[in-house]
This record gives structure tokens, sequence and C-alpha cells, in this order.
């Protein structure tokens, strides 16, 4: 268990910046999930803080120790991959034990951490096993065993769910949950998948770029996102993006226009407006857009489709721009109408610049 601390890293790979000035402040026992795209860097962060791939500025300390020249065996980090990485040949045990055998430690203590790890993962029939009798599933815990066996002081996963089927994720997922409550250990772990991120971060790194987004807690990125793309890439399904443009801007409160293209007003309190902004994206989730009743305040929709899942119904549709719009109605079913306007609750509006930027009332 140790706390982590990357200060003002970058890296790239000859002329081609990966990423950009990261600092984050990781806790001791947190589990933090960096989350982002395919290729915005997840990876190569994660491979910089155990030593793999080496800075090309900044520093990394865990336990306030630099580590940026500490050799990767010995900085207190155990790594586990996508692809489990299992020697074949070699059993269940002889995997999970080989680095300690590799590093001299005496065969009686292999054997103890050794029983001691296939315990928590509920490995102890299979210890005999080689890779090719396994399941994926019991080989991704194999691969976590021989993490758990080197006691790290911090565990780093690298998307270690991504070849398992929907039902065997989430089951991994909640196994990884109890494993983190029982080790209380410091645990990164990367994948592109926002909902895993939610299901089990303490905190969450978006990324984005190269870039760090945003980090905070799930419910915080989700409710109060600093910008379009966390906005954009935090929930599901997705947040609705309308155009807008200011037209009244009062201290208290503002009136936007051509909402979504269409001819409707949308008057929302909001003190302390920029005056200069001039053009805004409104964003709103599914379940602060409701169908409406036809008043002039709210939006024409054309309905596309709706996703009926049972307990809740997704409505698709399009504004007069063009752009798409999901609205979350708990009826259970949808009466199929192809034009309708919907009101937005100006509660659960977010507004961003042109620039992508959160806009956010003074004093708030
Ligand atoms: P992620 O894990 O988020 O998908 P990566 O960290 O693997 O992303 O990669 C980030 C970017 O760095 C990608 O554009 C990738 O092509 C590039 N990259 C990664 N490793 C190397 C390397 N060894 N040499 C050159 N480019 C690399
Ligand atoms: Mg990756």
């Amino acid at each position: 268990m140790a706390e982590l601390e990357i200060k003002s890293v970058s890296k790239s790979f000859g002329a081609v910046g990966v990423l950009q000035n990261i600092n984050l402040q990781i806790k001791s026992g947190e589990f933090v999930v960096f989350v982002g795209p395919s290729g915005c860097g997840k990876s190569t962060l994660l491979r910089m803080i155990t030593g793999l791939e080496t800075e090309s500025s900044g520093e990394i300390f865990i336990d306030g120790k630099r580590v940026n020249e500490v050799d990767p065996a010995k900085r207190g980090t155990a790594m586990v991959f996508q692809s489990y990485a299992l020697y074949p040949h070699m059993t269940v045990a002889e995997n999970m034990g080989f680095g300690l055998k590799m590093a001299g430690e005496p065969k009686a203590e292999i054997k103890e951490k050794v029983a001691q790890a296939a315990a928590i993962l509920r490995l102890e029939r299979l210890l005999e096993r080689r890779p090719g009798q396994l399941s994926g599933g019991q080989k991704q815990r194999v691969a976590i065993g021989r993490a758990i066996v080197r006691q790290p002081k911090v565990f780093l996963f690298d998307e270690p769910l991504s070849n398992l089927d929907a039902e065997l994720r989430v089951q991994m997922r909640a196994e990884l949950i109890d494993l983190h409550r029982r080790l209380g250990a410091t645990m990164i772990y990367v994948t592109h998948d926002q909902v895993e991120a939610m299901t089990l971060a303490d905190r969450i790194v978006v990324m984005s770029g190269g870039v760090v987004q945003q980090f905070g807690k799930p419910l915080d990125l989700y409710d109060d996102p600093d910008n379009r793309f966390v906005a954009g890439f935090i929930g599901s399904p997705k947040m609705n993006f309308l155009d807008a443009v200011v037209s009244e801007v009062g201290s208290e409160q503002i009136v936007l226009s051509k909402v979504g293209g269409s001819d409707r007003n949308l008057r929302l309190p909001f003190r302390g407006f920029p005056q200069k902004v001039r053009q805004v994206a409104i964003g709103i989730r599914p379940e602060h857009v409701r169908l409406g009743s036809g008043t002039a305040e709210e939006l024409p929709v054309t309905v596309s489709f709706a996703e009926e899942l049972g307990d809740v119904t997704y409505i698709h549709g399009k504004t007069p721009a063009g752009g798409s719009v999901i609205i979350r109605s708990d009826k259970a079913r949808f009466s199929g109408k192809d034009d309708c306007t919907v009101a937005l609750d100006p509660a659960g509006v977010k507004l961003f610049d042109a620039d992508g930027r959160r806009l956010r009332e003074i004093g708030v």
C-alpha cells in the first residue's frame, strides 16, 4: 500500500508527443481508474509508473521516493496485462510463483504465498492445472495471483478484462472490488470502458489526447463535468448536446435562442454569464429531457425510434438542426408519435463554450 505522485510528466516517442504535463496525486489504498479512448496514452502512463517506459520529462514518486531511475523490479509495482502472458508449460502454481523463484525466494515461502493468493482468488483446486486447461476468467485470475504473490505496493492493471465476455466481465469486476477491499492496496486500472471505470473506481482520471481532462469521483464527473469531452464520455446513453445562441444576458439569467436549430427560446437562471460568449452548446442528459405537452417553450423533435428496455424507454429523435436527442421515459410503453416536443429541465442543463469549456455560474 503506497501513495503515488506523478509530477509534470510528459512523454514523446521521437517527435510525437503522447502525454502532456500529467500531474496526479493518488492516495494510499485508493482504486484509481485511467479511462479514455484508445490511443490517448493510458498504457504509456501505466508503463512509466512501473518502469517499462522512461519519462521524457517529469518525475514519479512512490511513497515519497523518486523512482525515475529505479529498476522496474524494485519499484514495488506489479502489472496485470490484458493478454494473460502465462507460461503454457507451467502449472498454475508454477506460473504464480515464477517471479518469486527468479528473485531467489526460498521454496517454502513461495509455496505459502502461492497458497495464500490461491485462496484469495479461489484457485486452490486448480493449482496443478496448466493454462490450456483453464477458462479465460481463470487465466486472468492466475495473472492477478502472480501479481498478488509479489505483495506489491501498487497494483497496475492494463485492460485486464477486455478479453472476457460481457457476463464474465461483470463478475470479474465484482471480484476486483472485493479483492481491493480485502487487500487494501493501491490499485491503478486502465480501461477504455467508462462503465467499467464508473463501477470500479474510487476516483477516475479521464484522459484524451495525452491530457488529463478531469480527475474526480465517478458521480462528480457525471454531475459536474469540467468540459464537453468529459460530459460526453461519461454516462450511457450519452449526454445530449444542442447548439444555441445567447440572445440576452442578465445578471441572474440568460436567454438562449435557436435552441437545436429551432425557433424556440430557453430562459435559464445563470449568475454572472460571461458577456463575450455568444455561441454555446447545451449539454443535457436523457433523464433531464422529458416528453412535453406542446407548449411554446418546448423544443420540437422528430422521433426516429424508441428503445423499450422494460424498466425504461429511450426515445431517439432529431432536432430541427438534425442533431440527435435521447429522451429517457419511465413509461413502459411509448405511444410511437413521429413528432413531439420535449422540455429541458433547467436544473440538468450544463453550458459549454465553443472550445468545449464548461461555463459555470459565479458563486456556485
Ligand atoms: P492507450 O493505452 O490509451 O490506448 P497508448 O499509451 O498505448 O494508448 O498509446 C498512446 C499513443 O502512443 C498512441 O498513439 C500509440 O500509437 C503511441 N505509442 C505507444 N507506444 C509507442 C512506441 N513504443 N513507439 C511509438 N509510439 C508509441
Ligand atoms: Mg492501452
